[in-house]
């Protein structure tokens, strides 16, 4: 069967590359069907499962991740429910609802409606984590094959974290496409920096809560595979404020009429404030990854923070 994910397009950005020396190249993962790279990952994991026999998924992300885990039920024609909190928008729900999964609003945070999600999974059903699953780590990887698939060698990869899934996936498609020295610069917003307060102590640690508008990036702790690459892998940390990430959006609406979260904003932007990551770099490539959790309306709010 073919993927639940596209091949996206690879355009090469001059004016995202404006003021440094790289070539800047954009995957435009915000063109996957659901919005977001996390079809590549979480539409692996389900086409894994099914083959296993799966017969139905639950997911417990308001989020993207639980986005993904509709749609890919829709095109598997297999029944999905989405375990979300409280907080969720309404928006949220009624995009799930329309990939015609089941949405269960339950307690009041991430890790109430995870609980949920997992006493719904011991009743058969299977578990879609939203990034910690080395499945979902090997779906992700494509974003690297495709790259090299196009005939472009980069040198560097920006890319924002979470919980770090892209990040584990992407430095599974460096190592598999024989790019183990080529480096990640790995960019989060200071609220949401869960990655960067793990990568400086040297330790997994995470940060007691999110204050930060890149709500997609918003895990408390990364995967522990994420920690453990900072050892294995050239990974450089970096931070930038919502205001940074929010321009960061702007900028690519402007420049390529493409519209994405702050999450995803968050690693345009660093192009210019990461600029030293760049310094001899020929090609680099940022991993555009989407999100759905965005509107006009939304992005003129943030224009005030
Ligand atoms: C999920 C997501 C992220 C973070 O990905 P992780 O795999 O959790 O690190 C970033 N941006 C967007 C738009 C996402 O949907």
């Amino acid at each position: 069967m073919s993927t639940l994910h596209i091949n996206t397009p690879l355009i090469e950005s001059l004016a995202i590359g404006r003021g440094v020396s790289s070539r800047v190249w954009l995957k435009l993962d915000a063109l996957q069907p659901c919005g977001s790279f996390k079809a590549r990952g979480v539409g692996h994991a389900c086409q894994v499962h099914i083959d296993n026999g799966a017969t139905s998924f639950v997911s417990s992300s308001g989020g993207n991740a639980g986005l993904a885990v509709a749609y890919s039920g829709r095109r598997l024609d297999v029944p999905v429910t989405v375990v979300v909190p409280l907080s969720t928008k309404k928006r949220a729900i009624n995009l799930i609802e329309a990939e015609g999964a089941e949405v269960l609003v339950h307690g009041h945070d991430w890790a109430a409606a995870h609980a949920q999600a997992q006493l719904l999974a011991r009743c058969g059903a299977v578990l879609i984590h939203p990034f910690d699953d080395p499945l979902l780590w090997s779906g992700h990887a494509t974003v690297i094959d495709e790259i090299v698939q196009s005939g472009l060698r980069p040198e560097g990869i920006v890319l924002s974290v979470g919980g770090g899934g892209l990040l584990c996936g992407a430095v599974e498609g460096l190592l598999r496409n024989g790019l183990s020295d080529v480096p990640v610069l790995a960019v989060e917003t200071e609220g949401a920096g869960s990655f960067a307060t793990a990568y400086s102590a040297r330790e997994h640690i995470g940060i007691s809560g999110i204050n930060s508008i890149a709500t997609s990036l918003g895990a408390n702790k990364v995967a522990e595979r994420a920690f453990d690459l900072i050892e294995q892998h050239p990974i450089s940390s970096h931070t930038v404020t919502d205001r940074e990430a929010v321009a960061g959006c702007n900028r690519l609406l402007e420049e390529h009429r493409v519209m994405v979260e702050p999450a995803c904003g968050a690693s345009i932007a660093a192009v210019e404030s990461g600029a030293a990551f760049f310094a001899d770099k020929q090609d680099i490539v940022v991993i555009v990854c989407g999100g759905v959790g965005v509107t006009s309306q939304l992005l003129a709010e943030w224009q005030s923070i």
